[in-house]
């Protein structure tokens, strides 16, 4: 991006440039008032926000830091998983991270992609992207940048971005096929997108079905087949790969704030191989379908 991030962010609702007004900012279309303390709150009246999800993520955003991301095994996994995406599509020039959680895949991106110029962070949960700026390198300035706002409702012109990541998002979205056409929106022609979304197999549909039981799902979640998900991309995108992973890794290792195996199993020790195990069934014809997750590569075609 040769402009500056700053001349890209736009009003959410209309899309007009916004200018610094005491300690915020103005539309200059439609005159909305956007502040935010440490980190930008960008969600402006229009956003039809799904507000028991959002208050779901807030109070998930501490489970998250002191159990998904807090055993070895689990943090290997959701390393093994970022490294799969990483080297599905290389993050390059200005990298957006779609629902960017507590930051994580910032945190990663910063000793992994060697290509990116700049890496923003959006989320919808005010206990997300509270976790998240905890984690800013020190003096990253606007190398690494994080912004309160609408998945559905993108702060940012046109052809803003060189890659998009979009993990985990859509689900949690009341209009996903929204979602994607932000994504498109802001990508630039020949820009990449990559979307990561659990996968609803027969394996995996009853399992999940008990955990959304649990006090961090709201019940508006939704559970997609790989085909609904491909759809939601391919109206918007170019599909140019799909991947499916997580076979037994996954539901062992990756979400012991869901459903905890380690009592059972020595997972420390067990956690290689299952991983290693994971990658060898993703490459089997009749098995890899059966995968709890799937990632599309997309790209936006160069008109
Ligand atoms: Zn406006």
């Amino acid at each position: 991006m040769s402009s500056t991030l700053w001349e890209r962010v736009r009003c959410p609702d209309c899309l007009g440039t916004l200018a610094p007004e005491a300690g915020a900012w103005r539309c200059g279309a439609c005159a909305a008032r956007y502040g935010g303390a440490e980190v930008p709150c960008l969600i402006g009246a229009k956003s039809s926000l799904n507000a028991s999800e959002v208050a779901t993520q807030d109070s998930v955003s501490d489970l998250y830091e002191g159990v998904r991301y807090n055993r070895d095994y689990s943090r290997a996994y959701h390393r093994h998983t970022l490294d799969q995406l990483v080297s599905i599509a290389a993050p390059r020039g200005e990298v957006l991270d779609d629902g960017c959680g507590p930051g994580l895949f910032m945190e990663y991106l910063r000793d992994h992609a060697h290509r990116m110029d700049r890496y923003v962070g959006i989320d919808v949960s005010s206990g997300m992207i509270a976790k998240a700026s905890g984690r800013r390198a020190r003096g990253a300035g606007d190398r690494e940048v994080l912004l309160q706002a609408d998945s559905c409702r993108l702060p940012f012109a046109d052809a803003s971005f060189d890659t998009v990541f979009v993990r985990g998002l859509l689900h949690h979205l009341p209009d996903p096929g929204a979602g994607m056409r932000e994504v498109a929106r802001v990508l630039r022609p020949g820009g990449s997108a990559v979307v990561l979304e659990p996968n609803k197999t027969i394996i995996s549909a009853a399992p999940r079905f008990f955990a959304r039981k649990g006090k961090h799902f709201d019940e508006d979640h939704k559970n997609f087949r790989a085909r609904y998900i491909r759809d939601l991309v391919a109206a918007s995108l170019r599909v140019d790969a799909t991947h499916f992973y997580g076979y037994l890794a996954y539901p062992l290792l990756g979400y012991p704030d869901v459903a905890s195996f380690d009592k059972l199993l020595p997972l420390g020790k067990l956690a290689p191989a299952l991983m290693a195990i994971d990658d060898n069934l993703a490459r089997l014809p009749a098995v890899r379908s059966l995968g709890w997750g799937v990632i599309f590569l997309a790209t936006k075609p160069a008109s």
